[in-house]
């Protein structure tokens, strides 16, 4: 069976799996992990059932992302039944205001997208680092390119915008939204496990590391609570969410940061970390009776429910809610406490339903539907990738 491979390549790993390939639905074999890159790279396989099949140290010098690229084909290669790989799907974090869909990675393509480095400069080079090296060593191999941004393509032009001068806007500087091949899966997961709501008012709420809310009608973007980063929006497991601008201009006059200093403080030192100064980890903190961390996931908590009313008044109303990612699909208590807060909205959960994380876990006299649909971003990568390598 030909085999699809799909990379997610972050500024210190390569992540990576491969699955036989099927039009309705690829299977995953094998997973990968290139981690340490810049400091002591290691390679990792595993089988589809997370068994560990090979653990390497590689020696750090010259070790970048093409190199990483290529250990990549060469570990995976004794596992591919002695097919080739037919088409490798990348996850791209930013399609620009220009890809809308996956697109196939020609070098074209890729010069183009590198135009958006500086919109996302701690993703885009590392994604954009792997495509280029197989175009370089394999340039027969079919690549596509899957965007974080594309599903937000859909969005009315005043849910993009930003209330500034328009020689910015028109630069780039708007919204953009991001988690959208997650947001992509869970709509169409979304169709088939309830096909009444398909066309309906919904708020999917992303939660793991990185936390978003997407409202969608009629299973497209009209607005999403991370706009022109990934730091806006929510608090997350240490980036802080949406913060007034004038804090970071504080920042930088009264203790002197800089913007390197004030990103290692949104992203790496914010959001459940920063307020609990325990952990990044709902588990984590879930375990622990310390009076932070209970505040620091009370305030995730707080974010959701306000951002869900925002979301809400955008779609002009509310037909159902949907959880998914680590926290949305493991964490019966944050669903419960989300739901509690948007009683108001008229949500009401089974509380036996929700331990058990069913598929519906909205009481019957509820008059929004809660649903937990576990996403698979690699599977939609997988299944685009295919489908446009098929054409
Ligand atoms: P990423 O954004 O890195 O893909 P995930 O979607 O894997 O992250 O989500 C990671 C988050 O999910 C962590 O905060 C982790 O504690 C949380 N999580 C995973 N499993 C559980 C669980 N059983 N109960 C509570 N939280 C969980």
């Amino acid at each position: 069976m030909s085999k699809i491979a799909v990379v997610n390549a972050g500024s210190s790993s390569v992540k990576f799996a491969i699955f036989d390939a099927a039009d309705e639905a690829p299977t995953m074999r094998l997973r990968g992990l290139i981690e340490g890159i810049g400091a002591a790279p290691r390679v990792n396989l595993f089988g589809a059932g997370g068994e560990t099949l090979l653990r390497e140290d590689v020696a750090p010098e010259g070790f970048d992302h093409a190199a990483a690229t290529r250990t990549m084909m060469r570990v995976a290669a004794p596992w591919l039944d002695g097919k080739d790989i037919a088409v490798v799907g990348h996850r791209v974090v930013h399609g620009g205001g220009r890809f809308c869909a996956p697109v196939l990675a020609t070098a074209a393509v890729v010069d183009e997208l590198s135009q958006f480095v500086p919109l996302a400069p701690l993703h885009q080079p590392h994604n954009l680092a792997v495509i280029r090296a197989l175009l370089a060593e394999h340039p027969q191999l079919p690549q596509v390119a899957c965007f974080d941004t594309a599903f937000h393509a859909s969005q009315p032009p005043l849910a993009q915008a930003f209330a500034i001068p328009r020689q910015y806007s028109q630069a780039g500087v708007r919204r953009y939204g991001f988690h959208g091949i997650s947001y992509q899966y869970v709509a169409r997961r979304l169709g088939a496990v309830a096909p009444g709501l398909a066309q309906a008012r919904v708020i999917v709420a992303h939660l793991g590391n990185g936390a978003s809310l997407c409202a969608m009608k009629e299973g497209k973007s009209v607005a999403t609570t991370m706009g022109f980063s990934t730091v806006d929006g929510l608090m997350m497991g240490t980036r802080c969410g949406a913060i007034d601008a004038g804090v970071l201009l504080h920042l930088m006059d009264r203790y002197g940061l800089d913007a390197r200093r004030l990103e290692d403080l949104i992203y790496r030192e914010s959001g459940l970390l920063g307020i609990s100064g325990i952990s990044s980890d709902m588990r984590t903190l879930r375990a622990s009776s310390a009076p932070q961390a209970k505040e620091a996931i009370a305030l995730f908590v707080y974010r959701i429910q306000r951002e869900i009313g925002s979301l809400a008044a955008a779609l002009g109303g509310l037909d159902a809610i949907v959880f998914t990612a680590g926290i949305g699909e493991n964490d019966a208590a944050t669903r419960a406490e989300v739901a509690e807060g948007c009683a108001w909205l008229g949500v009401a959960l089974d509380d036996a339903a929700n331990r058990e994380a069913r598929t519906t876990v909205s009481s019957p006299q509820s008059q929004v539907a809660v649903l937990v649909i576990p996403t698979n971003e690699e599977l939609e990568i997988a299944q685009s990738a295919w489908r446009l390598a098929a054409r």
